[in-house]
């Protein structure tokens, strides 16, 4: 509803689908669609990059046993330098 629609489906079913999607868990009609929709909005497709290195990052955290305050710190620190990049101009 008022999202434009392209490649099969629209930005909120991909916003919807993000996190399965990343892991894979996917159905693959449904995995096409969001690829369809990525290759068209650069919009989600950010997004997509976006979760795709938090992702990583909480999984690297999940991994070690006990978090010491600098992994968190890391962390801090590249997921802003992640928003950073992306409120940059595209050039
Ligand atoms: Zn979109």
């Amino acid at each position: 509803m008022g999202s434009p629609e392209v490649g099969g489906c629209d930005c909120n079913e991909v916003r919807r689908h993000l996190w399965p999607y990343l892991d894979r868990e996917t159905d693959p009609p449904t995995c096409a669609e969001l690829e369809a929709h990525l290759e068209e909005c650069s919009h989600c497709r950010r997004m997509v990059e976006f979760d795709q290195s938090f992702k990583r990052l909480v999984r690297r955290c999940a991994d070690a046993e006990p978090v010491p305050p600098s992994v968190v710190e890391t962390l801090r620190t590249r997921v802003e330098a992640v928003i950073r990049i992306r409120q940059l101009p595209s050039t």
